[in-house]
């Protein structure tokens, strides 16, 4: 239960003075909440910027784009002349050294004459503009009396806002929200705020809402630093808690005589590198041992994921354990049935496809089969988890390109069997920084060599305009034989429409290339995918337009031309990974970016780095650079939660000493019942990862 003591944060907005019906709907909206939006939602949602009114300059000094806060007195005013209401009310007003016009459009007569009455002396703030040489403030920010201005704040919090909502109110239901923090007990540690000057929670917040200088709002200014680390805290605390829960001792070591994976090895056409071994060992030592295993293999697009998750397949197998692998899409179950199928060839390891797509009798064959534990390894998407399918012992469950599950599914991939080993495959470099705050101190082996043999790809950048002369050069290429991928954007949350989008470009590029041009794409039923996918294998068809259902793991190794239609469209991860799917053969291979214009230097960018580099782990590091975190991974298909104070670009060097202070913690004190304990539970709460208490308590 949550301690009643956090009660006013998790109140809802609507309980604050000032905020009815209305208003808590425009809350929710704004700050996105699934939920009716609370206090603390609020609280996190931090200023974007500030307005600085601290320039005090006399109005002889004032330059034009300043925002200035001036002292004059009102001398006379000019409202529009009767019949030309659309001319603005001026104000004007002096002081010392010159003139100030003050002017308000649609103006209400008798406000402006209480709020600027002649003869008195007024406090004014906000842009100074120069129109026709003279100095103008156009609908003054304040227009205040000297009592008045001793109690405004000069500088002054600006708020991400959403239609109908603006700054003020935002502003002020802040200041009220504020006043409800209740005193909480210090969960960091004293000698680290301390040593580092951080405030406690409460001035934190405070400080960065009501800033009384530019300093107390700087990202790496104390007040923000202690809040960003009060959540990456949170994070890794969570994820440490979840992780000591799923290590919990398993009794169940997979130890194997190495006899299945000798065998394996030997029927392999190729030796495997240096990294596939280390990571194959990794697995062998994490599998021996009698706490679960949870590692993360990452590997560049070819790098050879499929023969390392096969090798603990058939490590599993020799503790006489079964495995299942889950991929994100049915195509690529299917290509990794085939590939495990053919690489596992002599082994003896039975392996079974799952999908949504094997019906009645076969289905039934299979279940048993899965059952009795003939079937060693079954490959599926992840209705093989959601679904009655018994295992006669699981041991081991491999999901391949996790970013696209959520960690739920991770979790109750788990829970499908007794203590199952978990290996994670992901073909998305992920760079360090974001493996520790997705991940925590999940284990990790990389791929980092690409199999021998493979050519690097030529990378072009074209102008949608040129689609003529693209498509000439595709003509040429198709006729010397070559393999050719287009594929089309999604443009749009609907699949139907990214659907017409691409049948568009097969109906034109198939009057120019007749029965050589196929399509493929998500809303054709599984047969007619991979019937599109099979007669590309085998050279049938020759240009294959498709959507990004060719995203992941397609095997085609005689395609060597790629086109993106629409690259501006793609994040730099999935351009990578679409680029994965040539070069691969034996011919040098091109990719052809074309966009349509103008590009942003942001987009242009993008677009320069996948023509400068192949390296999937500088991409993602670049990627993370100009985007922020939450695109990498994909955040929004993943449902793993992005921060809301934390930026990773000024708070990463904070994620080691939190993940550190972490691991201590639940060293030292596992059940968070000590002091310090009791209080970090207040933490977990109030950034909504008390899903880890109740993991203690189940423990
Ligand atoms: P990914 O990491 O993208 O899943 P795959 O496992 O699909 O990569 O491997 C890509 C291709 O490289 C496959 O055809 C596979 O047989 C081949 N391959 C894997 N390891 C090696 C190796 N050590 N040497 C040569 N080819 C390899
Ligand atoms: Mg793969």
């Amino acid at each position: 239960m949550r301690p009643t003591r956090l009660d006013p944060l998790f109140a809802p907005v609507g309980t604050l003075k000032g905020v009815g019906p209305k208003l808590d709907a425009l809350f929710k909206r704004l700050l996105g909440t699934d939920g009716p939006p609370r206090v603390v939602d609020l609280l996190f949602h931090l200023p974007s910027g500030l307005i600085d009114r601290r320039a005090r300059p006399t109005l002889a000094e004032a330059r034009a784009g300043e925002i200035v806060t001036v002292e004059v007195t009102i001398d006379r005013h000019r409202p529009p002349p009767p019949g030309k209401s659309r001319a603005p009310y001026r104000v004007l007003s002096s002081d010392e050294t010159g003139d100030l016009a003050l002017v308000w459009f649609h103006a209400h007569r008798a406000r402006i004459e209480q709020m600027a009455p002649v003869g008195e002396t007024r406090i004014v703030s906000g842009t100074i503009e120069l129109f026709d040489g003279m100095r103008q403030m156009v609908h003054p920010d304040r227009v205040v009396t000297l009592e008045q201005a001793a109690g405004m704040p000069l500088i002054e919090p600006v708020y991400p806002m959403t239609e109908g909502l603006g700054g003020a109110l935002i502003r002020r239901t802040c200041e009220t929200a504020l006043a409800r923090l209740p005193k909480l007990i210090e969960w960091q540690d004293r000698h680290h705020l301390d040593r580092r000057a951080w405030p406690d929670f409460a001035t934190a917040l405070r400080t960065v809402h009501m800033p009384a200088a530019p300093e107390d709002f700087a990202a790496d200014g104390p007040a923000w630093s202690r809040l960003a680390y009060d959540e990456l805290l949170a994070n890794q605390l969570a994820l440490g808690l979840v992780r000591a829960n799923l290590r919990r001792p398993a009794g169940r070591r997979n130890v194997g005589d190495g006899s299945v994976r000798a065998r394996v090895e030997a029927g392999l056409p190729f030796r495997l590198t240096g990294s596939q071994q280390r990571a194959i060992a990794d697995i062998a030592a994490d599998m021996a041992a009698d706490t679960r295993m949870l590692r993360l293999i990452q590997g560049d697009v070819g790098s050879g994921k499929t023969v390392v998750a096969l090798m603990a397949c058939a490590a599993a197998a020799e503790a006489g354990r079964q495995s299942a692998l889950m991929a994100p899409t049915e195509i690529l179950a299917r290509q990794h049935a085939k590939t495990l199928t053919a690489l596992a060839s002599g082994s003896g390891l039975e392996i079974a496809v799952l999908t949504g797509r094997e019906k009645g009798q076969e289905r039934q064959r299979i279940l048993a089969r899965l059952e009795t534990g003939e079937t060693s390894i079954v490959v599926g998407t992840h209705a093989l988890f959601q679904e009655t399918v018994r295992f006669h012992d699981l041991g081991l469950a491999v999901i391949d390109e996790q970013h696209r599950f959520g960690v739920h599914q991770r979790l109750a991939l788990a829970a499908k069997g007794e203590a199952v080993d978990l290996l994670v495959m992901t073909a998305t470099p992920i760079p360090r920084t974001l493996v520790l705050t997705y991940f925590g101190d999940m284990d990790s082996s990389q791929l980092t060599e690409k199999p021998a043999g493979r050519k690097p790809v030529d990378t072009r950048i074209i102008a949608l305009e040129r689609l003529g002369e693209v498509i000439d050069a595709i003509g040429r290429a198709i006729e010397a034989g070559r393999q050719v991928y287009w594929v089309c954007p999604l443009v749009a949350e609907s699949e139907e429409i990214d659907m017409a989008a691409a049948e568009e470009r097969y109906a034109t590029l198939g009057q120019r290339f007749g029965a050589r041009v196929d399509l493929i794409h998500g809303q054709m039923k599984g047969a007619d995918k991979d019937a599109a996918m099979l007669r590309f294998q085998r050279g049938d068809s020759q240009l294959l337009v498709a959507t990004t259902v060719i995203e992941v793991g397609v095997d085609v190794p005689a395609a060597s031309v790629m086109v993106i239609d629409h690259a501006e469209r793609f994040g730099l991860a999935q351009l990578h990974q679409l680029r994965g799917r040539i070069g691969r053969g034996e011919t040098a291979s091109t990719c052809i970016l074309l966009y349509k214009g103008p590009l942003g230097e942001v987009a242009r960018k993008r677009l320069d780095i996948m023509r400068e580099t192949e390296d999937g782990f500088r991409i993602a590091e670049e990627d993370l650079k100009l985007r922020g975190e939450g695109d990498v991974l994909g955040t929004k298909q993943s449902g793993m939660p992005g921060f809301r104070l934390a930026q990773l670009e000024h708070h990463s060097g904070l994620l080691e000493t939190a993940r550190n202070d972490a691991r201590l913690v639940i060293e030292t004190d596992p059940k968070l019942t000590g002091a310090r304990g009791e209080a970090l539970r207040d933490l977990l709460y109030l950034f909504g990862r008390d899903e880890a208490i109740r993991l203690i308590k189940a423990g």
